[in-house]
């Protein structure tokens, strides 16, 4: 399957939905339902709605596919598109921030490898009711609210995303956005300059007031003209400049990404960094935007962080390591993560790029999967499954568990 084909109508549609009524498209995973409820939540804990849109246009509009990595079930792909998103913040109704820029957008897809048989055990979340169920019993009728699933509603799903700020755009892009711009300049300087030689003119001689006329209207569309270029300039260079700033620091994480996961792939064969950076950047998502993170099941944190006033938090593209230690099985792993956030401050909404660092550690003595999903794990003790986001213990045995023996875990925010 091509996973551009998944991709591009997902972000279509997840874009023009309501971000403030927490609707995702139903190729979401729970994972990223869970936390756009949350961040519904938070939007109307704020009394703020919020509306974005997406045009695809720039270099790549019709997509890319980047490859991608494999485990014992599943294929995960990755792939990008060029396009433009606008995001619109509401408060009673009236438009209290609007933000507009160009991204390329990175989608993972994920789907299965296996035959129908061999995934009849493994655990899913019911896309219905959220219970733990294996895929054979969706097939069949989730035992909890009876639903029926085709294969097709499982499989594939979008298991991530995030926009990478853009800098540039095609040609034909740039040349409409300084026409632009020296249209906004001539709306001004036209009537002003026309005004001005107007006053000088000798409105007697017939021949002096048309020269005036086209001096005043020469002269303005040439400001324009000038103008508007430098203007247009003068901003590209100062966003450019901008970017490049926030972004250096960004770069670093390029060459720790091979060392660690060479190192990583000692101890878990199945390593991906783009799957550890998925996990790890969609818990901070869930942490952010959570008004009761001590209910996360893959987070403990003593100097509990509150993001209280975020809105919207949005993956930069870029997490950088910056040490790991292994000690009694358990791999501790300290990280980086560049981040975009809105705030409401005050009745106003401000846009802050911010770098969070992050603790997360594993268990490495354990290697169960918790295939795609945050939410279901096997109980070690009785073999049940369950929702990890409902129960502390296994509902069954009541065995404690915790979540760092099943897969990744955030145990500090800085
Ligand atoms: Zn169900
Ligand atoms: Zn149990």
């Amino acid at each position: 399957m091509n996973p551009i084909s998944l991709a591009i109508p997902f972000l279509e549609h997840l874009f023009s939905s309501d971000v403030s009524r927490g609707e995702t498209p139903p190729e979401a995973t729970r994972d990223m339902a869970f936390s756009r409820k949350l961040q519904a939540a938070r939007l109307q804990k704020h009394s703020l709605s919020m509306k974005q849109s997406l045009v695809r246009n720039g270099h790549f509009p019709d997509g890319r596919t980047l490859g991608g990595w494999t485990d014992q079930w599943y294929r995960n792909q990755l792939c990008y598109f060029t396009g433009e998103k606008e995001q619109s913040v509401y408060k009673n109704g009236r438009r209290i921030y609007r933000f507009r820029d160009r991204y390329i957008f990175y989608v993972t897809v994920t789907d299965t490898i296996a035959s129908i048989e061999d995934l009849r055990d493994e655990d899913y979340i019911c896309p219905n009711c959220g219970n733990v169920s294996s895929v054979g019993a969706l097939l069949d009728g989730c035992k909890y609210c009876g639903t029926h699933f085709e294969m097709a509603e499982l499989f594939p799903k979008v298991t991530s995303y995030y926009p990478v700020s853009n800098p540039g755009g095609t040609e034909q892009e740039i040349k409409k956005e300084i026409i632009h711009n020296m249209l906004m300049v001539g709306a001004a300087a036209v009537p002003v300059m026309l005004l001005i030689s107007l006053l000088g003119a000798d409105f007697h001689a017939l021949p002096s007031l048309i020269g005036s006329l086209i001096g005043g209207l020469f002269g303005g569309v040439l400001f324009s003209v000038v103008v508007g270029y430098l203007w247009w300039a003068a901003r590209k260079i100062g966003g450019m400049f901008y970017e490049a700033c926030s972004s250096v620091p960004m770069l670093s994480s390029l060459n720790s990404r091979k060392e660690f996961a060479a190192a990583m792939s000692r101890y878990m064969p199945d390593f991906s960094y783009d799957y550890f950076t998925g996990r790890v950047i969609s818990m901070l998502e869930c942490v952010i935007y959570s008004d009761q993170d001590e209910r996360l099941p893959f987070y403990e944190d003593k100097d509990r962080h509150t993001y209280e006033d975020v809105i919207d938090s949005t993956f930069r593209g870029a997490l950088k390591l910056e040490g790991y230690q292994i000690k009694d099985d358990v791999c501790t792993v300290h990280v980086k993560a560049f981040m975009e956030n809105l705030a409401c401050r005050g009745g106003r909404i401000v846009r802050r790029r911010v770098p969070i660092r992050l603790t997360v550690c594993r268990n490495l003595g354990f290697m169960q999967n918790t295939t795609f999903s945050m939410r279901a794990i096997r109980c070690r003790g009785c073999g049940s499954s369950f929702d990890a986001y409902q129960n502390k213990t296994c509902p069954y045995c009541e065995r404690p568990y915790r979540f760092s023996d099943y897969d990744w875990m955030i145990t500090g925010i800085q």
